[in-house]
Protein backbone atom coordinates (compact mmCIF):
# COMPACT_ATOMS: atom_id res chain seq x y z
CA UNK A 1 0.00 0.00 0.00
CA UNK A 2 2.91 2.68 0.55
CA UNK A 3 4.44 1.46 -2.61
CA UNK A 4 1.43 2.06 -3.98
CA UNK A 5 0.66 5.29 -2.65
CA UNK A 6 4.14 7.15 -3.31
CA UNK A 7 4.31 5.56 -6.78
CA UNK A 8 0.78 7.54 -7.30
CA UNK A 9 1.97 10.79 -5.79
CA UNK A 10 5.10 10.82 -8.14
CA UNK A 11 2.29 10.11 -11.28
CA UNK A 12 0.43 13.35 -9.54
CA UNK A 13 2.11 16.80 -8.82
CA UNK A 14 -0.49 18.85 -7.46
CA UNK A 15 -0.25 22.75 -8.61
CA UNK A 16 2.30 25.25 -7.51
CA UNK A 17 -0.58 27.63 -6.35
CA UNK A 18 -3.72 26.59 -4.75
CA UNK A 19 -6.65 28.67 -3.36
CA UNK A 20 -4.92 29.74 -0.46
CA UNK A 21 -1.93 31.77 -2.40
CA UNK A 22 -4.59 33.60 -4.61
CA UNK A 23 -6.12 36.96 -3.77
CA UNK A 24 -9.93 37.61 -3.63
CA UNK A 25 -9.79 39.72 -6.91
CA UNK A 26 -8.01 36.49 -8.88
CA UNK A 27 -10.75 34.20 -7.10
CA UNK A 28 -13.27 36.46 -8.13
CA UNK A 29 -11.86 36.44 -11.78
CA UNK A 30 -11.87 32.91 -12.04
CA UNK A 31 -14.90 32.13 -11.02
CA UNK A 32 -16.07 35.33 -13.90
CA UNK A 33 -14.12 32.78 -16.59
CA UNK A 34 -15.10 29.90 -15.38
CA UNK A 35 -19.11 30.61 -15.97
CA UNK A 36 -18.51 30.50 -19.71
CA UNK A 37 -16.78 27.23 -19.28
CA UNK A 38 -19.49 25.87 -17.22
CA UNK A 39 -21.80 27.01 -19.81
CA UNK A 40 -20.09 25.39 -22.42
CA UNK A 41 -19.76 22.22 -20.70
CA UNK A 42 -23.59 21.91 -19.87
CA UNK A 43 -24.28 22.55 -23.71
CA UNK A 44 -21.32 19.91 -24.90
CA UNK A 45 -23.44 17.92 -22.35
CA UNK A 46 -26.80 18.15 -24.50
CA UNK A 47 -24.96 17.59 -28.10
CA UNK A 48 -23.57 14.59 -26.65
CA UNK A 49 -27.08 13.32 -25.63
CA UNK A 50 -28.75 14.40 -29.36
CA UNK A 51 -25.36 12.86 -30.84
CA UNK A 52 -26.35 9.76 -29.26
CA UNK A 53 -29.90 9.81 -30.31
CA UNK A 54 -29.10 9.98 -33.48
CA UNK A 55 -26.09 7.98 -33.53
CA UNK A 56 -28.84 4.70 -31.54
CA UNK A 57 -31.20 5.79 -34.59
CA UNK A 58 -28.73 5.33 -37.23
CA UNK A 59 -27.70 1.87 -36.05
CA UNK A 60 -31.44 0.50 -36.72
CA UNK A 61 -31.21 2.10 -40.19
CA UNK A 62 -27.70 0.74 -40.87
CA UNK A 63 -26.55 -2.72 -41.64
CA UNK A 64 -23.76 -4.85 -39.45
CA UNK A 65 -21.20 -3.86 -41.62
CA UNK A 66 -21.54 -0.47 -41.34
CA UNK A 67 -22.39 -0.46 -37.24
CA UNK A 68 -18.20 -0.61 -36.82
CA UNK A 69 -17.64 2.81 -38.90
CA UNK A 70 -20.49 4.29 -37.17
CA UNK A 71 -19.57 3.48 -33.37
CA UNK A 72 -15.94 4.71 -34.33
CA UNK A 73 -17.38 7.78 -35.84
CA UNK A 74 -19.39 8.49 -32.62
CA UNK A 75 -16.09 7.75 -30.47
CA UNK A 76 -13.94 10.27 -32.22
CA UNK A 77 -16.78 12.55 -32.57
CA UNK A 78 -17.17 12.25 -28.63
CA UNK A 79 -13.68 12.15 -27.92
CA UNK A 80 -13.03 15.40 -30.26
CA UNK A 81 -15.79 17.48 -28.44
CA UNK A 82 -15.26 16.16 -25.14
CA UNK A 83 -11.49 17.96 -25.67
CA UNK A 84 -12.48 21.07 -26.52
CA UNK A 85 -15.04 21.53 -23.84
CA UNK A 86 -13.81 19.87 -21.00
CA UNK A 87 -13.98 22.52 -18.18
CA UNK A 88 -10.46 23.25 -16.99
CA UNK A 89 -9.88 25.32 -14.10
CA UNK A 90 -9.08 28.75 -14.96
CA UNK A 91 -6.53 28.67 -11.91
CA UNK A 92 -4.45 26.08 -12.66
CA UNK A 93 -5.56 24.86 -16.28
CA UNK A 94 -6.64 21.57 -15.15
CA UNK A 95 -9.86 19.40 -15.74
CA UNK A 96 -11.91 20.29 -13.16
CA UNK A 97 -14.13 16.49 -13.87
CA UNK A 98 -10.93 14.32 -12.93
CA UNK A 99 -11.12 11.83 -10.08
CA UNK A 100 -11.14 13.84 -6.56
CA UNK A 101 -7.06 14.56 -5.87
CA UNK A 102 -6.57 17.14 -3.21
CA UNK A 103 -8.98 19.16 -2.33
CA UNK A 104 -12.80 18.34 -2.02
CA UNK A 105 -15.36 19.25 -4.97
CA UNK A 106 -18.08 20.03 -2.52
CA UNK A 107 -16.71 22.20 0.04
CA UNK A 108 -13.00 22.95 -0.81
CA UNK A 109 -11.64 20.58 2.38
CA UNK A 110 -8.08 18.53 1.69
CA UNK A 111 -9.35 16.00 4.22
CA UNK A 112 -10.10 13.62 2.17
CA UNK A 113 -10.18 9.58 3.06
CA UNK A 114 -8.04 7.93 0.69
CA UNK A 115 -10.39 5.47 -0.12
CA UNK A 116 -9.90 2.23 -2.06
CA UNK A 117 -10.79 -1.05 -4.06
CA UNK A 118 -14.76 -1.02 -3.74
CA UNK A 119 -14.71 1.87 -1.68
CA UNK A 120 -15.16 5.45 -2.45
CA UNK A 121 -13.10 8.47 -1.79
CA UNK A 122 -14.76 10.49 1.48
CA UNK A 123 -14.44 13.99 2.79
CA UNK A 124 -13.91 14.32 5.85
CA UNK A 125 -14.98 17.91 6.61
CA UNK A 126 -18.34 17.77 5.07
CA UNK A 127 -19.06 14.47 5.13
CA UNK A 128 -19.37 13.98 1.00
CA UNK A 129 -19.06 10.40 -0.29
CA UNK A 130 -17.23 11.22 -3.61
CA UNK A 131 -18.39 8.32 -5.46
CA UNK A 132 -16.64 8.63 -9.26
CA UNK A 133 -18.36 7.92 -12.58
CA UNK A 134 -21.72 7.17 -13.62
CA UNK A 135 -23.08 7.25 -10.23
CA UNK A 136 -20.99 10.44 -9.21
CA UNK A 137 -23.31 11.73 -6.06
CA UNK A 138 -21.30 14.99 -5.38
CA UNK A 139 -21.37 18.25 -7.69
CA UNK A 140 -18.30 20.08 -8.66
CA UNK A 141 -18.06 23.33 -7.32
CA UNK A 142 -14.11 23.73 -6.83
CA UNK A 143 -11.32 22.51 -8.54
CA UNK A 144 -10.00 19.32 -7.14
CA UNK A 145 -6.62 20.09 -7.61
CA UNK A 146 -5.92 23.89 -6.31
CA UNK A 147 -9.37 24.22 -4.30
CA UNK A 148 -10.32 27.35 -6.06
CA UNK A 149 -14.10 27.91 -6.02
CA UNK A 150 -15.59 27.78 -9.36
CA UNK A 151 -19.70 27.58 -9.79
CA UNK A 152 -22.32 27.46 -6.71
CA UNK A 153 -24.33 25.43 -9.27
CA UNK A 154 -22.03 23.00 -9.38
CA UNK A 155 -21.47 20.99 -12.48
ZN1 LIG B 1 -7.59 24.43 -10.30
ZN1 LIG C 1 -16.11 18.26 1.49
Amino acid sequence: MGEYRSFRLLKYSPPEKTAANYSESEKNQFQESFKRRARDYRIFKYVVLGLFLVFAFALIKFSRAEEFYLSLTFVCTYVFLYLLFRPLCPACSRNVMAEVKIFCPECGSDRISPGGFMRAKECLSCGEVLRQGKGRSYKVRRCTHCGVFLDAKGL
